[in-house]
């Protein structure tokens, strides 16, 4: 049976602004071909087994040709797959999709079309610019400012200039002095308010905002590429006004998390929200330790056991995830007491449908042994948790009369990653800020990245960590309580306090 070809408009970059309906088809493609503009955040969305075509264009360097994009979605259709085709911003605003559906249509090829938010629309919106207001501008244009293969361009600037409305232009940048001379040169005034910004809707957005005069120039001096739009129009003084973006408070902080890969998305997502600019580097893995006999084992145990206390989100997800595997009823836990460490570690086991008992107040190894020693007296304990985990929650049992054995479920491994982009970063002082949300990550990060620690600061989430972190020289602060969201305000409020 012939497959389909779903055009999926991906938006300008901002992970959010994909529409629900784009989502919902992504998740069920066999193959995504996708292009440069295409956020990166979406790129992850697409399923694990789905085989991904990199077609990212280039202004004048066209990557894969079209034809070649075609004869793909064709090819791929044809063999039964589903395939999608996420494009950036709206699918037939300039991004040739009306030659992609063409192409199908000749080939009896059935095709879908999910539109996208245009950056058009999205990038104005995201500089505080309204291409509309009642007292400026009653009409938009959105005009090439790059023609195909190179051809000269032919913009009609004395009917730009008549309309009065607001003149979007994409794919313009290596155009601008052509384009803002031209409208000069058919009556526009010299100071119409126009904007540039580059980058739109993500972390790392630039925005200029000026007059069709001069905008070129400083386009030039501060060295605007593409993907970037032009508007211009009397809208534009507003930007300075109505602006949102800018103002978040991580806005222009560079930030790198060090999590491993499957748990980086939380804290990473809180301080995208927030504006930074987020680049993930994990430097540890968690690998579960548990084979066919430890299984057995924990089986044989959990029976003996009153309390059962997991010090970690991955502990918890290893033994539960095993039991499942393994089709054991989760009754296998009834009668006992559970305690955590903290609220993440409670948080995971939620989500296997069980509530703790039990959770310090300060969320740490020594505190949670004191906390079992109050309360687990004459009672047997099991601990589940990393290989070489915390002496402190160990040490603490051991001054107590409380039975107990330590059982290790995962270990951590190190990665010595080797994301050089990340490195170089930081040996140029651009990153601001580095969080390390255990004292293994801070061990893990030294092993990588053996330089620069005095030009960032690191967020160390509890004073475990923190030790570890000065330690090796990396100037530091720490969250007041051991969770994710104190790390986030944390680095609010020091940014709040350096502006
Ligand atoms: N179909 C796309 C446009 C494709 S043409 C859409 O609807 O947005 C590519 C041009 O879009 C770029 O040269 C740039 O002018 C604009 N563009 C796309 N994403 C952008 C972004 N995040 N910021 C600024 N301009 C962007």
């Amino acid at each position: 049976m012939k497959g389909k070809v779903i055009l999926i408009g991906a938006g300008p970059g901002d992970f959010g602004l994909m529409t629900i309906k784009g989502f919902e088809k992504l998740k069920n493609a066999d193959v995504v071909v996708y292009d440069r503009l295409v956020g990166e955040d979406i790129l992850r969305f697409i399923p694990e087994n789905a085989e991904k075509i990199d077609v990212g264009k280039k202004a004048s360097e066209h990557k894969i040709p079209q034809y070649e994009i075609n004869r793909i979605l064709t090819e791929k259709a044809l063999s039964g797959k589903n395939v999608v085709r996420l494009k950036g911003g709206d699918c037939f605003l300039f991004g040739r999709g009306g030659e992609e559906v063409e192409f199908l249509k000749n080939n009896d090829i059935d095709f879908e079309v999910v539109p996208g938010i245009t950056s058009a629309l999205a990038v104005p919106a995201y500089a505080g610019i309204p291409i509309t207001h009642r007292d400026f501008a009653s009409s938009v244009y959105i005009i090439t400012g790059h023609k195909k293969d190179n051809e000269p361009l032919d913009i009609n600037f004395e009917n730009c200039v008549k309309c009065g409305g607001t003149l979007v232009f994409l794919m313009g940048v290596s155009n601008i002095k052509y384009i803002t001379e031209g409208l000069i040169s058919n009556g526009m005034k010299k100071d119409m308010p126009c904007g540039v910004i580059e980058r739109g809707t993500l972390p790392n957005q630039r925005k200029i905002i000026s007059t069709v005069s001069d905008i070129a120039e400083i386009c030039e001096n501060e060295k605007i590429e593409s993907p970037a739009v032009i508007i211009i129009g009397k809208v534009c003084e507003l930007g300075y006004d109505f602006d949102w973006f800018e103002k978040l408070p991580l806005k222009g902080k560079n930030i790198v998390v060090t999590r491993p890969k499957d748990r980086a998305e939380g804290i990473s997502e809180k301080l995208k929200k927030l504006g930074a600019y987020v680049m993930e580097y994990p430097c540890i893995e968690t690998i579960s330790l548990i084979d066919d006999k430890l299984f057995y084992e924990i089986l044989k145990k959990i029976e003996l056991y009153d309390w059962i206390v997991f010090t970690s989100p991955s502990g918890v997800k290893f033994v539960f995830d095993s039991f499942f595997n393994k089709k054991i009823d989760g009754r296998i836990f009834y009668g006992k007491k559970i305690a955590v460490i903290g609220n993440a570690t409670g948080d995971e086991l939620k989500k296997y449908g069980m509530f703790y008992d039990a959770m310090p107040e300060i969320y740490d190894g020594k505190n949670l042994g004191i906390l079992l020693g109050k309360i687990t007296k004459g009672k047997k304990v099991l601990l589940l948790r990393a290989k070489d985990g915390s002496s402190e929650l160990t040490y603490e049992l051991e001054k107590t009369e409380v039975q107990f054995d330590d059982t290790a479920v995962y270990y951590t491994n190190y990665i010595n990653n080797q994301d050089n982009m990340v490195k170089e970063k930081i040996l140029k002082g651009d990153i601001d800020y580095i969080t390390f949300t255990s004292s293994s990550t801070v061990k893990a990060f030294a092993i990588s990245v053996n330089k620069g620690y005095d030009k960032f600061t690191g967020v160390c989430i509890g004073e475990k960590t923190n030790s570890e972190a000065i330690k090796h020289g990396i100037n530091t602060i720490v969250s007041k309580r051991a969770v994710i969201d104190d790390m986030v305000s944390l680095i609010v409020s020091e940014v709040k306090k350096c502006r």
